[in-house]
């Protein structure tokens, strides 16, 4: 027999269950749900510049708040103020960074005062600029033309300079607030084409470790030179909310350049076909550390490797004079494997049928010589063969 204050208890208990389960199906549907929707994330520009530590500033640094000469201290990566350690507060409230978005249908040059490079010309007088022994002239954050402080416009439309067919305008972009409390983000809504003329914009996707940490200088470069909601890094978020550019835009043909070795330019192609894209974008690769073998036969390049001076201009020519190839992808299966013994193959042959293009499988490419042929050239690759 139950009693009145046992009843209670069970009743309680069912309750309390109940709502663990609601709770637990709820996370769950949520889980799925952010699965599914993929959002391009955006820096919260309100709270202030994306800091980056220097610990040896070129010679003729200047701090954008004290205005003195300094030999370390912050730097932000998007619109590349310096500043004293101690100033960056003070930073994040008197100057704006490089926005995300912008309302209206039109970016102006976003200025930001010294450090000009050396030997920079004022676009408006043509003369020399940034060469007084203090902080002057000015640089825009975006086409990055450099004036001095009296040429400047204040007023001018800029026209994002020698890349603008690979940037996403502010003025193009509307961002929203998704999330729960205490874990709001900003992401992109809507984005809309510029009227520029074979416009074909760039997204960036690297995992800051990649490389020996090329990844990190790299993603930082570009958010530079970029919107900075084109750079996705994949240490904090996957490929797919990279590519969701693609589904806003639909009909626009971006450009992907994926910075990695062959594992990350295999999961990202992976992507892509998973994604069934209406248009899918270019694949660029910036090759990073060891083992890109499918960069190098695309001519991309053997790897950037610690030390290498990553010039991310030269990067923009190369895509912009880049042909497009189509490139075949299959995956070999191998079942009932017997134990065999292998002679030491240093390259084996194989026929196919099929074009003269490169190929790649389950990720690793394969150097093909002749339209019949794959030379594979290394033993992993042989044995594998071989056993076939
Ligand atoms: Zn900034
Ligand atoms: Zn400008
Ligand atoms: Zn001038």
């Amino acid at each position: 027999m139950v009693t009145m204050p046992e009843m209670g208890f069970l009743l309680e208990f069912e309750v309390m269950a109940f709502l663990v389960i609601v709770v637990f199906l709820f996370m769950r549907m949520y889980r799925a749900y952010r699965c599914a929707h993929y959002e391009v994330p955006a820096d919260d520009i309100r709270k202030g510049h994306r800091w980056y530590m220097e610990d040896i500033f070129p010679e003729q640094t200047y701090c954008n708040i004290s205005l003195r000469k300094i030999k370390h201290g912050a730097k932000c990566f998007s619109c590349e103020i310096c500043v004293d350690d101690h100033l960056m507060k003070e930073a994040n409230l008197k100057i704006p960074c490089k926005p995300v978005s912008l309302e209206g249908e039109i970016t102006y040059h976003h200025w930001v005062q010294g450090n000009l490079p050396l030997y920079s010309k004022c676009y408006v007088c043509t003369q020399d600029c940034g060469v007084q022994p203090h902080i002057c002239d000015v640089r825009c954050a975006w086409c990055k033309r450099t004036a001095h402080e009296n040429c400047k416009p204040d007023n001018e439309a800029c026209d994002f300079g020698e890349f603008k067919t690979a940037i996403v305008p502010p003025d193009c972009v509307q961002l929203k607030w998704v999330g729960f409390k205490g874990r709001k983000h900003l992401v992109v809504e809507k984005a809309r084409k510029p009227n520029i003329p074979n416009w074909s914009p760039v997204i960036i996707v690297a995992n800051q470790q990649s490389g020996n940490n090329e990844g990190e200088i790299i993603l930082r470069q570009f958010k530079g030179t970029l919107n900075s909601a084109q750079v996705i890094d994949l240490h904090d978020i996957p490929p797919e909310n990279g590519i969701e550019w693609c589904h806003l835009l639909p009909d626009v043909k971006f450009r992907l350049v994926v910075c990695g070795g062959d594992g990350t330019v295999g999961w990202v192609l992976n992507v892509i076909e998973k994604l069934k894209l209406k248009n899918p974008p270019h694949v660029c690769i910036l090759p990073l550390g060891t083992g890109n073998d499918l960069s190098r036969v695309l001519g991309w390049g053997e790897g950037y490797t610690t030390g290498d001076d990553v010039h991310v201009d030269q990067i923009f020519r190369q895509m912009n004079e880049a042909k497009p190839v189509c490139l075949d992808r299959w995956k070999v299966e191998i079942k009932n494997l017997k134990r065999v013994m292998l002679p030491k193959l240093k390259y084996k042959k194989i026929s196919l049928r099929g074009g003269k293009v490169p190929m790649q499988v389950d990720g690793e490419p394969w150097e093909q010589s002749d339209p019949a042929d794959i030379t594979v050239t290394f033993q992993s690759k042989a044995n594998m063969l071989a056993r076939m």
